[in-house]
């Protein structure tokens, strides 16, 4: 077989058979075939697309690229949750112990930050001490005890979505439909869950910007898992602006607590209390919604999943006392400035990926892969979508907090770049947004 044939076809859309893909994974992962042909196979497959059926093919050759793990002696339903990613999107950090409080178990493989969207690994390493590098060993011992553990996922887990990754990250080809599914649900199928729910973000800060994209993707998700015998379910969700109210990896995580003190921002608690609602379902713990939506309220109410939290927390190496105290044991910013509105009037609009941007530049993200994060920079929002803002009313947009900068400059630029991305104006927005547009059950 022909790298340059299997190229040659896919660019004149003829679809590949299962051979021709399973030979380029194998062959690409062991380094036979080189960046340029793999470059130009995943452009054509860009413009040209795949089917369902070469997507299946893809996906779990991906998968069988590495170790996949064997969780089956582990009693109970096994549901994990994936996003496709945003900003201030922490959903996952308060939904495993809350989905664990309920009775799931809840084996999260999780990643770090990307392009403008935080990274669930990054906001748990904050706390200081916190290991996501747990062995396969120590992962399911941690499940049999305490029902969660969240993790990176190890070298062994889809080396070729890790090598195929980096070359998309460079060749302008990320943001494929075929190609994000097969590479989220490659890693996805080698964790060993019984069923998986999909958080698929749409909006501004999300990698698929318009809802028919992000519909589509979902549905390329669910089917893929389904025909590898998981049980599947998707939401699409609201990603025109930051969830909540912080952006940062240990903002995010003292949001996380609040919320799992059933307070916090109203948004969030709502995401994460439907989200473990359906996991709930798909666990067969309850079999009506409601039911499912009422144990999840309770939960966060009780303290019970709060309780989850810091056994996770002491499990994987942090001081459980973060809950209690999380001023005292997460880092703080040594700085802190409060940002004014550019105008008076109304948000209607906010440009959720540059908000991002600007976290990332406050030190909260990785500008290069070596880059060291600055775990307590980031931004409090005070001001969303609807709000009525003043410049002269002294109520801030937000906060920004911040250690030593890159540069002398990158405070105003950044302050310049933030207050570009809110669109105000003189009366209020036509519809209020709705945090769940769509699902796929
Ligand atoms: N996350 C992934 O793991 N892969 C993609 O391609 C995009 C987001």
């Amino acid at each position: 077989m022909r790298m340059y044939d299997i190229i040659y076809k896919k660019r004149n859309s003829v679809a590949l058979s299962a051979d021709e893909i399973n030979f380029v994974v194998g062959a690409y992962t062991k380094g036979e075939i080189p960046d340029y042909q793999m470059a130009a196979f995943l452009m054509a497959v860009f413009i040209r697309g795949m089917d369902e059926s070469e997507l299946a093919v893809l996906t779990r050759a991906m998968t069988n690229s590495g170790e996949v793990m064997d969780l089956s002696d582990i009693k109970g339903p096994k549901i994990d949750k994936h996003s496709t990613g945003g900003v201030g999107d922490g959903i996952s950090l308060a939904l495993a112990p809350l989905a664990a409080s309920c009775g799931v178990i809840v084996p999260m493989m999780s990643g770090r930050g990307l392009g403008h969207t935080g990274g669930t690994l990054d906001k748990l390493e904050s706390i200081p001490g916190f290991r996501v590098d747990l062995s396969a060993n120590e992962f399911k011992k941690q499940l049999e005890k305490i029902g969660v553990a969240i993790i990176g996922q190890t070298e062994k887990v889809a080396p070729a979505d890790k090598k195929i990754y980096a070359l998309r990250d460079v060749t302008a080809t990320v943001d494929s439909i075929p190609l994000i599914a097969a590479s989220i649900m490659s890693k996805k199928l080698a964790e060993g869950a019984d069923g998986l729910i999909l958080d698929v973000k749409t909006g501004s800060g999300a990698f698929m910007k318009t809802f028919e994209d992000s519909k589509k993707l979902a549905e390329v998700m669910v089917s893929i898992g389904r025909e590898s015998g998981k049980k599947m379910r998707a939401v699409i969700s609201d990603m025109n602006q930051p969830l909540g109210r912080a952006v940062g990896n240990s903002l995010e995580i003292e949001q996380t607590i609040e919320v799992l003190k059933g307070k916090g921002p109203e948004d969030f608690r709502f995401l994460v209390t439907e989200l473990a609602a359906r996991m709930v379902v798909m666990a067969d713990i309850e079999k009506n919604p409601e039911d499912a939506r009422a144990l999840a309220m309770e939960k966060l109410s009780s303290g019970d999943a709060l309780r989850v939290f810091a056994e996770m927390v002491k499990a994987q190496g942090g001081d459980p006392d973060v809950v209690q105290n999380p001023q005292k044991i997460l880092p703080r910013a040594k700085f802190a400035e409060d940002i004014k509105p550019p105008r008076d009037g109304y948000i209607t609009a906010v440009k959720t990926d540059e908000i991002g941007m600007c976290s990332l530049e406050l030190g909260a993200g990785r500008a290069s892969k070596e880059d060291k994060i600055d775990y307590s920079a980031g931004i409090i929002l005070h001001k969303k979508i609807g709000d009525r803002v003043s410049s002269s009313s002294g109520e801030p947009l937000a906060t920004f907090y911040y250690n030593k900068l890159r540069t002398p400059d990158l405070l105003e630029e950044a302050k310049k770049r933030f207050t570009g991305c809110f669109e105000i104006s003189d009366s209020p927005p036509q519809s209020k947004l709705r945090m769940i547009y769509d699902e796929i059950k």
